[in-house]
């Protein structure tokens, strides 16, 4: 079986874009301990130690795997972008998190694929990961030709954009290796000056041409922090609740009328713009049924009050005191200090 059939296989399997990596570690393995050891990652330990160190080599997953079969699925519905949202009394949530929990559907697809490709080449020995198996995912999908990875840190495909999820198969089947694609950000830095936080550090020759200080970022904040965020970083959050998409709202490769779009139903936007005065009402039966089986729900009940307390906080909307002052005496301590905080910016908010 060759390379291409594979991506033929994936196709029908539904993931617009393949491609096959050799099985070896990368630049980017080689630049994650210092990324780790800048604190980049934050509070993320499961970043790093052992299971960090597995990043260096996919065989530390699968001791027999000679490729990586990379897929990416378009996961863009076609709904206005985070730069446009202007309305003080809804909060934003990412792209990625609008409909259902991707992780599950998208291994089991890569399962069936595994499977047909069994059917064609026999007996081998695979392994399915998706997002949360420690190998550095992006830098296979780079040399596997599914995009370049950007200043922003995502993998850009030229013809579909960034908002694609990637997965892989590390095989044991000796495939022919596909070109990487080539860097095509040029001498834009229009993602980087967008980011309201200033969380990309400028790498040079040692590993990416950036690299994410998690510290700095939104996405961090919302979905990964739990506890208090900084209180200094707070009004940077703007009305986010979950996640942030602006460093790929504004990448020209992602213009609306250029990015590939998606129908599927698990993608659309049930919960892109949230009323922030109906989630902050929710009560925790509510929030476990509006978001069970959604990105939503890692957040937890009262991490996600948190958020939505600090983007009421940023909304200007004048509206928001009484519903705060209600934050503000909720059973979870992390609530109430968030719920404080964002009182006083919106009465400082009133008052200019
Ligand atoms: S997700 Fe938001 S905060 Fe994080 S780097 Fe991108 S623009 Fe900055
Ligand atoms: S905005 Fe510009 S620099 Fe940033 S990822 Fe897109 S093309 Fe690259």
């Amino acid at each position: 079986m060759d390379s291409e059939q594979i991506k033929t296989a994936a196709r029908e399997a539904g993931f617009e874009l393949c491609g096959v990596a050799r099985a070896e570690p990368t630049l980017e393995s080689a630049f994650y301990p210092e990324w780790i050891s800048r604190g980049f990652h934050g509070k993320m330990g499961y970043l790093e130690g052992p299971r960090g160190e597995m990043r260096a080599d996919p065989r530390t997953l699968l001791p027999s795997a000679r490729s990586v079969i990379c897929v990416g699925q378009v996961y863009n519905a076609p709904y206005r972008y985070s730069t446009e949202a202007d309305e003080p009394e809804k909060g934003w949530v990412a792209r990625y998190a609008w409909g259902r929990d991707y992780h599950d559907t998208m291994k089991n697809r890569l399962h069936g694929l595994a499977r047909t490709l069994r059917d064609e080449a026999g007996d081998f020995e695979y392994k399915v990961c998706v997002d949360t198996s420690p190998i550095l995912e992006r830098a296979y999908a780079h040399r596997a030709g599914l995009g370049w990875i950007a200043k922003n840190t995502c993998l850009i495909n030229e013809q579909i954009g960034s908002w694609v999820l990637l997965g892989e198969i590390l095989t044991s089947l000796e495939l022919d290796a596909d070109e990487p694609a080539p860097f095509r950000c040029g001498t834009c830095t229009r993602c980087i000056d967008a980011c309201p936080t200033d969380a990309f550090v400028e790498i040079g020759d040692a590993g990416p041409s950036h690299a994410l200080d998690a510290r700095r970022c939104i996405s961090y904040w919302t979905i990964e922090l739990k506890g208090e965020i900084p209180e200094e970083n707070r009004g940077e959050i703007g009305r986010h609740v979950f996640g942030c998409d602006i460093c790929q709202d504004v990448c020209p490769w992602n213009r609306p009328a250029r990015a590939a779009t998606t129908d599927a139903e698990e993608f659309q936007p049930a919960n892109a713009e949230p009323s922030l005065e109906e989630l902050a009402t929710m009560t925790q039966e509510q929030f476990n049924d509006r978001f069970a089986g959604t990105p939503i729900e890692r957040s937890r009940y009262a991490g996600f009050l948190r958020n939505v307390a600090v983007a009421m906080g940023n909304s200007g909307n004048p509206e928001v005191m009484a519903t705060l002052e209600r934050l503000a005496e909720f059973d979870d301590p992390n609530v109430r200090v968030h719920a404080l905080w964002a009182l006083r910016k919106a009465e400082g908010d009133k008052a200019r």
